[in-house]
């Protein structure tokens, strides 16, 4: 029964779309809109069957209300998926279908991009609705928020670092990055910059031999990237990283990085506090992407203000931090509790208002 899931978690409400015509099967969920209207990426993917479709639509979406409402932005949490193989089941007529789902919801979810959806798939969906973030193309564009996720990555490295190792800057802090694409490279950069001293790895070759060229980094083999003797681990690549067989190998005191999900459990937030490890929260540290899109979907977009925006973020770091120190628990249960208070304030705003 839906509403017995454990990852329900009162979703304000799910919705099923089907298309025969053009083979859509899609799945949106809006877990809450107390701060805004859901926004949240758009995911293709060949799930081996409905639940496990609907539990990803429920589990990503409520990381959305608590990535959004930490990033303090006007949007609430939602997500979509459309079940199907993005290489081989992808058509304009899909998008557009899929768009008229959206159109349905009257702006209460508005979609971007995720894993096996790219811009121009947005864009098309853009054809039979306007709830619909993240484009390149026309008036408040935001254009690649890859950059702005990595800035906001660097700058809470920073704050990690200051906090765990009383290292004011990151000139000679040991750093290992997973992951050399959009977010890696870019954090890669701003490390260099800094002094920062880089172990890199990626599954392709020639992205590790660009940041062993550009950063003098040292390269691991990807299985070994948790394992290096550093300072700072920065998983950007996949989730479910930090795990009881990672943590047993880890070297460094904070992991602190870009990609999305990066504890297997939730129980692995306790494991790396226990162990000494200074946890950046994912969804905290890698708000800076959001942010820039967040722009976009209130037609306010200036560069300038959403960097002033990105830099908050160690800011909030910062907070949840002392907060865990302060009450000797794990920061991901302390960003999540967080997270949960604004939810609970712009649901008690909402009330006051239409009273
Ligand atoms: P990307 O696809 O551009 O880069 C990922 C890189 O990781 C690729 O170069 C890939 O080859 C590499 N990789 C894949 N498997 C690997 C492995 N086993 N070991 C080492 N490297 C591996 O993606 P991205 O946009 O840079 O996003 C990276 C992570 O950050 C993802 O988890 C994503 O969800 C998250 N994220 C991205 C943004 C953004 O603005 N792009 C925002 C928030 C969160």
């Amino acid at each position: 029964m839906l509403f017995d899931f454990p990852d329900f978690d009162d979703h304000e409400l799910v919705l099923f779309g089907r298309d025969t015509a053009t083979g859509l099967s899609a799945i949106i969920a809006v877990h809450s809109t107390a701060l805004g209207p859901a926004c949240g990426g758009c995911r293709m993917w060949p799930y081996a069957n409905d639940t496990e479709a609907m539990r990803d639509a429920l589990r990503l979406s409520r990381g959305m209300s608590y990535k959004n409402a930490m990033a303090g932005l006007p949007l609430g949490g939602g997500k979509s998926v459309i079940i199907g193989n993005s290489r081989t089941d992808k058509s304009d007529d899909l998008f557009r279908a899929f768009g008229r789902v959206i159109d349905s919801l009257g702006g209460r979810y508005i979609a971007a991009e995720d894993v096996g959806i790219t811009v121009a798939d947005v864009m098309t969906m853009g054809q039979t609705t306007r709830h619909v973030a993240g484009l390149t193309g026309g008036h408040d564009a935001s254009g690649d928020p890859s950059p702005f996720t990595a800035y906001g990555v660097y700058l809470g490295i920073k704050a990690a670092a200051r906090h765990k190792l009383g290292a004011d800057s990151l000139k000679g802090v040991r750093v290992a990055v997973q992951g050399l694409g959009n977010v890696g490279s870019h954090l890669c950069q701003h490390l260099a910059d800094d002094g920062a001293v880089l172990t890199v790895t990626d599954i392709h070759a020639d992205n590790v031999q660009r940041a062993v060229d550009r950063f003098a980094a040292v390269s691991v083999a990807p299985e070994r990237i948790h394992a290096a003797e550093v300072d700072v681990y920065a998983p950007c690549a996949l989730g479910a990283v930090i795990n009881p067989r990672t943590l047993a190998e880890l070297k460094a005191t904070v992991v602190a990085g870009g990609a999305n999900n990066q504890l297997e459990t939730d129980a692995m937030g306790e494991a790396l506090r226990s162990a000494g490890v200074l946890y950046a929260p994912d969804y905290v540290i890698n708000g800076g992407g959001i942010i820039n899109v967040s722009a976009e979907v209130t037609h306010a977009y200036d560069r300038e203000s959403v960097l002033r925006q990105v830099e908050r973020i160690p800011a909030t770091l910062s907070e949840i931090f002392r907060r865990a120190d302060r009450e000797a628990r794990p920061t991901s249960a302390v960003a999540d509790e967080m997270a949960r208070e604004i939810l609970a304030a712009g649901k008690d705003g909402q009330k006051k208002a239409a009273a």
